[in-house]
């Protein structure tokens, strides 16, 4: 038996050259695949960016500009810059980092993710880390003429720094993410947050499909390697054969 608990360096992909509006993020495998995963949430795709105990050699978010490329490339999709459209200082990072690794335990608790909570159980802190930042005023969302999704500057707020272009901060980001998580930790959807069956893979999603049989991050990942696996074994005779 392998160990299930040691994660593959799943990480995040640089992000397409056109923003593509299609929900989700380009990661890279291990072995360098690019694939496309759609955690079928905002508040799961900020859990692309690292995670506590094991998961913590994966850490993409470093710095502010790390933060605001996660920002451009989720399914908030806010213009990558330059210049940015939050202001973001090295505190929100680690704030970003503090968010995310409450959420990672509690739903991959709600997953049922054994092998994770096995080592990563939920801190008693964690839920209440998540509402905190939720209770902060969010980015201000509005509407183009063509259904596309605007970002405006909530009222109120002016950018401190001389990024003119801003729409708000870090903290206003987390509350987004934050109020995303509240609302899929409450809403019909708790029930269907899953951890891939990939082996050592661990992605979490929701599966917003109408027969709710996802079972993997990607099919042209985890699916395709399980198939290739479940192939392989078939062309295998068992030991006693012949
Ligand atoms: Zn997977």
């Amino acid at each position: 038996m392998t160990s299930s608990t040691t994660p593959e360096p799943e990480t995040p992909s640089d992000p397409p050259t056109t923003p593509g509006r299609q929900p989700g993020m380009p990661m890279r495998s291990g072995s360098g695949v690019t694939y496309w995963f759609d955690p079928g949430a905002l508040c799961l795709e900020l859990l692309t960016t690292g995670g506590p105990g094991p998961f913590a050699r994966f850490e993409t978010l470093r710095a502010p500009a790390d933060l605001a490329a996660w920002a451009a490339r989720s399914r908030l999709a806010l213009p990558p810059g330059p210049p940015p459209a939050l202001e973001i200082a090295d505190a929100d990072v680690a704030d970003a980092r503090r968010l995310r690794d409450a959420l990672f335990r509690v739903a991959a608790e709600v997953a049922g993710d054994d092998e994770v909570t096995a080592i990563l159980p939920v801190a008693g802190d964690d839920l209440a880390r998540v509402n905190a930042f939720a209770a902060r005023p969010p980015l201000a969302s509005a509407a183009g003429p063509g259904g596309q999704r605007l970002w405006a500057r909530p009222a109120g707020w002016s950018p401190r720094g001389p990024d003119a272009a801003a729409v708000g901060d870090g903290p206003a980001l987390l509350a987004t993410v934050a109020r995303d998580a509240v609302d899929l930790l409450t809403g019909p959807y708790r029930g269907r947050i899953r951890a891939c069956a990939g082996a050592r893979c661990h992605l979490l999603y929701v599966d917003t499909s109408r027969p709710g049989r996802r079972r993997w991050c990607a099919m042209e990942h985890c699916g395709n390697r399980h198939k290739v696996a479940a192939l392989r074994a078939r062309r295998v005779p068992p030991p006693d054969a012949g």
